[in-house]
């Protein structure tokens, strides 16, 4: 009897959600994604006992065709790239086809979705790799995706789980982080049933400000620069609002959160000279550069990315910030919205 074996289908699943769905934040990352990835103007999130019992989406994006719905839940299954070189240039946040496989695989889903030009909407289920079939249900516009119960059917993993409380804080930053990248986008945050965040639709500036504050927005300069096709803007905390911690430091490249050495050691090498002691400054910055200049496959996370050329990244937006940080930046483009 052969001793290699093809694993079952809900297993793969549930491995692979082990790099996607760590907690409850990492599926309400994926959801949001999901959403603004989907068009949405307006985004509404409800969550209950930190997301462990329930994390809900709302949006009012091009929805699901029904035909779609199981597709949704399958592994692989994306409308998002066809190809190797769609991958190359992928703009948008999602592109594995993995996060609703794998947060099904971990939790019982349930999609409500009205695809634009179908008369009602329509309802799927998901638990234990089982998929309902599609039935008719009652929503206006855009999807709802509810994941209750996280971890339910994989207990080892459940015991990883941290209090609601902390739970909650981790979902708040993975709110945070998208409410900063898509500004555009109204996006609304409820615990419990307590509206614990809410941003109206806005431009940039604001939606920064709105969210480090009125103390971050007196002790901060605007920066805005560009060279070639590459563009740096965003708020620099002065070091007068410098924090104890590395909470207040948020970096985008194209509109994706992420955490990059070359980024923060530029940040950290155009403070170094005006911020001394173990503080840390505070900063919201957007670094715009070509799709095909910076890799965003690596994790599937997709926090980390890759530059082809990190040198020129790293000495652009470290003479910007220094040059922000002094007060006299060059270009007049310094006040330009987005
Ligand atoms: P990916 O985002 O990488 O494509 P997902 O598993 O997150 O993979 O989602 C699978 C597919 O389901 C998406 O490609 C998209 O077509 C559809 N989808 C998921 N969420 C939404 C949503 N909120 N609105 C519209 N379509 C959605
Ligand atoms: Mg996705």
């Amino acid at each position: 009897m052969p001793l290699i074996r093809l694993l079952p289908d809900l297993l793969i699943s549930q491995i692979a959600a082990g790099e996607v769905v760590e907690r409850p934040a990492s599926a309400l990352k994926e959801l949001l994604e999901n959403s603004l990835d989907a068009g949405a103007s307006d985004i509404r999130v409800d969550l209950e006992e930190g997301g462990i019992k329930t994390i809900r989406v709302a949006d009012d994006g091009a929805g699901i065709a029904r035909d779609d719905l199981p597709m949704a839940l399958a592994r692989h299954a994306t409308s998002k790239i066809e190809s190797l070189a769609d991958l190359e240039r992928v703009a948008s946040l999602g592109f594995r086809g993995e996060a609703l496989a794998s947060i099904a695989s971990v939790a019982r889903v349930a999609i409500v979705s009205i695809a634009r030009g179908e008369r009602h909407a329509w309802r799927i289920e998901a638990q234990d790799g089982a998929v309902s079939a599609v039935e008719p249900a009652a929503l206006n516009r855009g999807t709802v995706v509810e994941a209750r119960d996280l971890f339910f059917n994989t207990p080892a993993r459940r015991k990883f789980l941290k209090t609601p409380a902390t739970e909650y804080a981790h979902c708040l930053d993975a709110f945070t982080r998208l409410a900063l990248a898509r500004p555009q986008v109204a996006m609304t945050l409820s615990h419990n049933g307590r509206v614990m965040a809410r941003y109206p639709a806005q431009d940039w500036q604001a939606r920064v400000l709105a969210v480090l504050g009125d103390d971050f927005a007196r002790q901060a300069r605007l920066i805005d620069e560009a060279a070639g096709d590459v563009r740096l803007y965003g708020w620099a905390g002065l070091p007068a609002y410098a924090k104890a911690s590395r909470d207040a430091q948020f970096l985008f490249v194209n509109g994706r959160f992420v955490r990059d050495k070359v980024l923060s050691h530029a940040a950290r090498e155009a403070y170094r000279d005006i911020l001394h002691g173990s503080r840390h400054p505070a900063y919201c910055l957007f670094l715009k550069i070509d799709p095909v200049r910076v890799d965003v496959n690596v994790h599937p996370a997709k926090t980390e990315v890759r530059f082809r050329d990190a040198q020129a990244v790293h000495r652009f937006v470290f003479h910007a910030l220094e040059r922000a940080l002094a007060g006299n930046q060059s270009g007049s483009e310094a006040n330009a919205g987005e």
